[in-house]
């Protein structure tokens, strides 16, 4: 059974197989394209519609389109314009609407094997979280796709440049500037091919799309200033600028100006940017991406001159801008690949062939070596500071960083006398205040009879490959199980919720 490559990005998204022998090839859907944007159109009747057409359909019903929805996965809502996204009086979730797009690509895998399709690794940013990470399962499990692996994204680019013998015995910096998210890994590809991720840092919420937003608000202000009129106060006049600022900023990667009519609903009005200017509206980012890439070079241990290989993924990397920042971190000339835009979903395909099986003996795929993830964050207990109980803070157990699938144990005691269990809390980050970390699940671990203060229970909190949370309780002194802890994101569809969900969705028609 094929196990598909998913790019599941927050602009575009792409799908691929890897076969037997380890070609990959990314599917074009039946019109051709191999890069399906994340954009979906309810249209009032009819098939839902996920791809270009919906993208072309946001200036005409923008309360009918739902695009950027990544950047809510994890939350139980997703909000367009302030509010919770609705179509018909129907609430979209995040999960939901990522559901739709991995169906449309579920259905274009399905078109070129001949064949229904029903399991997939799904790459993430490595910086997404536990409960971003769940939301992307649950939105795979909607579409009917099992997911074999969520694998970072920038490692999947890897898998496919640490293929190429180029890049054997090498530390690799992959450098993933997207439509929605940053990320920077760096990694060590050995001579033998085995893989492992040193550091990774990023941003999940910086790309493209911020990129768009800065351009649209200088033609507002130009608009306002030239014309007198706010492009901003009606939707499709928002969705026109949307569509032309992204056009511009990619013009500015080749080109050193660009020049839009912008509609204002009276006269046509000229736009013009140079690169210059739109070098200088980005310098936050600039200046950000360049102390991530410091940070995470620090944390790897590797000094800049050490690396061997700067390799740009994701459609924003196209920007001079950043190049020009690597180039001067690292001292070398970052490389492209051919395939900058399918690479993601290309290394997702090959894992998803090597964790099938299916890899012929004697092919270098089977040889090949999975690569090792490492936590994109820590994982701690809340516990008391003292023993009156007053302080609370957060005890490391797995810190971030640390290899992939991890576990931890860590032995906490009772603070009064005749207490029978432990309320048990996970919290995701690296600090020690619980103010800077997400509690991201808790629990009960019940010893069954009073105990004393000071009674040790043990926990061990593990990291699946996927980064899935789990926590067990042992009784410290018997050792028996106490408490099981699984990672409920909260808000999250239920079961019987998700079954519905999941029903309602295979009925529902996408073009
Ligand atoms: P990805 O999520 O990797 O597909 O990246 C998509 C993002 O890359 C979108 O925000 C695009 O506008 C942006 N992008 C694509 N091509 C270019 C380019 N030539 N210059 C600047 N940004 C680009």
């Amino acid at each position: 059974m094929t196990v598909i490559g998913i790019d599941l990005g927050t602009t575009n998204s792409v799908v691929a197989v890897t076969d037997s022998n380890g070609v990959t090839t990314t599917i074009a859907a039946r019109d051709g394209a191999r890069i399906v944007p994340s954009v979906i159109h309810f249209p009032a009747g009819g098939d839902i519609v996920v791809g270009d057409r919906a993208k072309s359909m946001a200036a005409v019903e923008p309360e009918r389109v739902a695009s950027l929805f990544k950047r809510g996965m994890g939350a139980n809502t997703f909000l367009a314009n302030g509010d919770d996204f609705a179509v018909d009086g129907k609430v979209w979730r995040p999960e939901e609407l990522s559901s739709l797009v991995l169906k449309k690509l579920k259905q274009i895998a399905e078109e070129h094997l001949g064949g229904s399709v029903h399991r997939a690794v799904v790459t993430v940013p490595a910086y997404f979280g536990e409960s971003e990470r769940s939301a992307t399962r649950d939105a795979a499990e909607l579409a009917g796709l099992q997911v074999v692996r969520i694998l970072n994204e920038p490692t999947a680019a890897a898998i496919v440049h640490g293929l190429d013998s180029r890049a054997r015995g090498a530390n690799v910096l992959v450098f993933d500037l997207g439509g929605g998210t940053f990320d920077v890994t760096i990694m060590r590809v050995e001579d033998n091919a085995d893989m492992m991720v040193l550091a990774t840092g990023g941003d999940r919420k910086l790309g493209g799309a911020d990129f768009d937003a800065i351009i649209i608000e200088l033609m507002a202000e130009h608009a306002r200033k030239e014309a007198g009129i706010d492009i901003l106060s009606e939707a499709w006049m928002i969705q026109d600028a949307r569509d032309k600022a992204e056009d511009m900023k990619k013009e500015l990667s080749s080109a050193e100006t660009s020049t839009r009519t912008l509609s204002t609903g009276a006269r046509p009005l000229p736009f013009t940017l140079s690169r210059a200017e739109f070098e200088a509206a980005i310098g936050d980012a600039l200046s950000d991406v360049s102390d991530t890439v410091e940070v995470t070079l620090e944390e790897s241990g590797i000094a800049a001159g050490d690396i061997d290989t700067v390799l740009m993924v994701g459609g924003s990397s196209r920007i001079p801008a950043f190049q020009k920042v690597l180039t001067s971190l690292i001292g070398r000339e970052p490389e492209f690949s051919k395939n900058l835009d399918e690479d993601v979903a290309r290394g997702a395909a090959v894992l998803a062939t090597k964790l099938s099986g299916n890899a012929d003996p004697r092919s270098e795929l089977a040889t090949m070596s999975i690569p090792q993830d490492i936590a994109s964050h820590g994982l701690g207990m809340t516990t008391v500071r003292d023993a009156r109980g007053m302080e609370e803070m957060n005890s490391i157990i797995i810190p971030s960083g640390h290899a992939v699938p991890a576990s931890g144990s860590g032995v906490f005691c009772t603070v009064e006398d005749g207490q029978t269990g432990i309320w048990v809390r996970i919290n995701e980050g690296d600090e020690e205040s619980l103010d800077f970390v997400r509690q991201i699940g808790e629990g009960h671990a019940r010893f069954g009879r009073p105990v004393p203060a000071g009674y040790p229970m043990r926990v061990e909190l593990s990291y699946t490959a996927d980064q899935i949370v789990r926590l067990l309780a042992y009784d410290g002194e018997s050792g028996n199980l106490i408490g099981e802890v699984t990672v409920e994101r909260e808000g999250a569809l239920s079961s019987v919720q998700k079954r519905d969900a999941m029903a309602a969705i295979a009925e529902l028609g996408v073009q």
